[in-house]
């Protein structure tokens, strides 16, 4: 039984951004509720039994080095590790890690069960209370199903995919947010309620077979690293015996197939209108868009170490059952394959991110923070960076303190949110290297740098993670400085290190007294980067200052866009739906053109003169 309905914070939903919301709120001292449908479904893998990935590593390192879970929980739990991209440039290696789809929510929950200050209430959320504030309005609490009224002036929603939501299979339609679960049915209608705007997407997820059906014979092993990297700067050793994976492929026969089934598919049939994820297509799309392909990869992941259940990735797909069995059936290894779970799609409600802030609170609704597949994006790892920074702004702003503002100079978790509130999404957003502009500084390997300290100002990390990030930054230093110092050959070791082919295995016998930081792989892999690509780092250093100018330049609140002479009408529009902090932000919505930015800082000079008209209103805090 619950008894204390009143709250701090009160998090809607136990998926990756919810779990990473009630953790950090709870950690930061604020009282706080977890609202979810079914505690033993906190942290279920929608999808893919996995985590990380090019873009999406970067973000789990990030949410570890503040003090998060889902790189421990990886650890803790994952059976394959690979870093991905080893071929490239550091700058964007990406851990990759199959997880045990039964053990990691397990974990999951066993953290957040023991963690201080946090209720899990089973219950669906139907309502949202909330009361006139200022222009607008504030929220107070969450009415659920049974009539319970939980009450707080902060309320996190991340309730994922499940918003009206509706799947596919073929022309069978069943309500509901991911098989086997219910749909979140009021809640949709209560954010509309409180003048949210709403979009419709979609996502989709691919066939499981039996593993006792699947003949191995005609597949390809794929192991993992020899040497698996964990995610979190925390683990030392990974506690799972690591697993195999396999390749298959589709071949023309199964692409005739899917053809000549095309108008039985939900998304070409007309029956799905909204927009899925173009990188992640499903396998009805990937024959359609790339008709010149005769074979596209299917990689046989176990979805857990004592798991029947392989997960077909490469070809989600939401055609009729009859299909889906016959295309199993021609993929080389299925022959005799049992489907245990048919692929389908889903269809979902989110929130128009640009109307939320970069704190990640809607701007009409004080106190209310989104986070995850809500505000347009897929992907667990999206949803856990997003889920920590409302986790975070829902305690701060409860206690009164500022919220806590990444930059794009500083982390993935900042390029993500940034694209979301200044540009919003037209399909579901996922995270690429390429987004980020500083990615040689945004890397994987030095996350905690960038936000560990960050982490321990606000209180998220603890005196253990705090204690060894210290002595690794020391170790680092000293390892950099012995690098410059120590000769060989006339030259300097870093000097050798700089030259392509070097990678400084032969120092280590010939300079005991470096040979121990050589093996520590967080130390060396950190020096290594940082000497290679010192020009580029320096380079891109540079041009984060020119950067920092812009984003430095905040813009008044209560600024009227439509009353700026000279801006064009778009750009007005464009402004004051967004509402940017910054003159960098500025730069960034679209339908804004230089020529826009120049007036605008002309507008705020003026404006610093004083020879503006003074701000309508006073600032209104909370
Ligand atoms: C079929 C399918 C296919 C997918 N395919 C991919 C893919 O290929 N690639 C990819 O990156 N991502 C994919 N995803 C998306 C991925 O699962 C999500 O991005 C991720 O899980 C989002 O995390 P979240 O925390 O925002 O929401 P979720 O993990 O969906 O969790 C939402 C939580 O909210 C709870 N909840 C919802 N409404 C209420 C309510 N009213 N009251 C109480 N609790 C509520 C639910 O019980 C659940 O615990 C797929 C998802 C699905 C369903």
């Amino acid at each position: 039984m619950t008894r204390n309905l009143d709250f701090d914070v009160i998090v809607v939903g136990g998926g990756h951004a919810g779990a990473e919301a009630a953790w950090a709120a709870a950690r930061l001292g604020a009282t706080t509720a977890m609202v979810t449908f079914s505690r033993q479904a906190i942290g279920r893998p929608s999808c893919n039994p996995a985590v990380g990935g090019i873009g999406k590593g970067q973000l789990v390192r990030e949410v570890d080095a503040l003090g998060g879970l889902m790189g421990r929980v990886t650890d803790e739990t994952g059976i394959q590790f690979r870093m991905l991209n080893r071929r490239k440039g550091p700058a964007v290696w990406a851990p990759r890690a199959q997880i045990d789809s039964q053990l990691y929510p397990a974990r999951l929950r066993a953290y957040l069960e023991s963690c201080p200050n946090l209720t899990i209430i089973e219950g669906s959320v139907e309502e949202l209370l909330s009361e006139a504030f200022n222009r607008g309005s504030a929220i107070r609490g969450v009415v659920l199903a049974d009539g319970r009224r939980l009450t707080a002036p902060a309320v996190v929603i991340a309730c994922g995919t499940f918003l009206r939501g509706l799947m596919h299979t073929g022309d069978q339609k069943t309500v509901g947010g991911r098989v086997g679960e219910p749909a979140a049915e009021g809640l949709s209608a209560a954010l509309a309620g409180l003048g949210l705007q709403l979009g419709r997407l979609k996502t989709g997820t691919p066939p499981r077979v039996a593993r006792h059906s699947v003949d191995f014979s005609r597949l390809q092993e794929q192991w993992g690293d020899p040497e698996p990297a964990p995610f979190s700067f925390m683990t030392d050793r990974l506690a799972q015996p690591q697993v195999c994976c396999w390749l298959s492929a589709t071949n023309p026969q199964i692409h005739e197939l899917i053809r000549a089934n095309l108008h039985r598919a939900p998304m070409y049939s007309g029956q799905i209108k909204s927009r899925g994820p173009r990188y992640c297509p499903s396998i009805e799309d990937k024959v359609v868009r790339f008709a010149d392909k005769s074979s596209h990869q299917i990689f046989l992941e176990p979805e857990g170490l004592d798991s029947d259940r392989i997960y077909l990735n490469g070809i989600s797909t939401s055609l009729p059952q009859d299909v889906q069995a016959q295309m199993v059936a021609l993929v080389p290894g299925l022959e005799r394959a049992q489907v245990v779970q048919w692929g389908y799609a889903v269809e979902y409600d989110f929130v128009l991110p640009e109307q939320i802030e970069p704190s990640l609170m809607t701007r009409n609704v004080r106190g209310l923070f989104l986070a995850g597949q809500v505000n347009g994006t897929s992907g667990y790892e999206e949803a856990a960076a997003q889920g920590i920074i409302a986790g975070i702004n829902a305690a701060r702003y409860c206690a009164g303190k500022p919220p806590v503002i990444l930059g794009r100079d500083q982390a993935y978790i900042a390029v993500m949110i940034d694209d979301l509130v200044t540009r919003g999404v037209t399909e579901p957003y996922r995270m690429f290297t390429s987004r980020a502009e500083h990615r040689l500084v945004l890397r994987y390997d030095n996350a905690d740098a960038r936000l560990t300290p960050l982490g321990r100002q606000i209180g998220l990390v603890d005196d253990a993670r705090w204690e060894r990030f210290r002595a690794k930054q020391r170790d680092l230093a000293a390892l950099m400085d012995l690098l410059k110092t120590l000769k060989y050959e006339g030259r300097s070791l870093a000097d050798w290190l700089r030259r392509p082919d070097e990678d400084g295995s032969r120092f280590a016998s010939a300079f005991p007294q470096i040979a121990e930081l050589m093996a520590r792989r967080d130390v060396w892999g950190g020096a290594l980067v940082e000497i290679k690509y010192a020009g580029y780092i320096e380079r891109q250093a540079r041009a984060m200052e020119q950067f920092k100018e812009l984003e430095r330049l905040v813009i008044p609140e209560d600024i009227n866009y439509r009353q700026i002479r000279h801006l064009r009408y778009e750009a007005r529009e464009r402004l004051e739906a967004v509402r940017p902090r910054t003159v960098g932000q500025a730069s960034r919505v679209s339908g804004v053109q230089p020529s826009d930015i120049s007036i605008l800082l002309v507008e705020l000079a003026a404006r610093r003169r004083g020879d503006a008209k003074p701000p309508i209103e006073a600032q209104l805090s909370r």
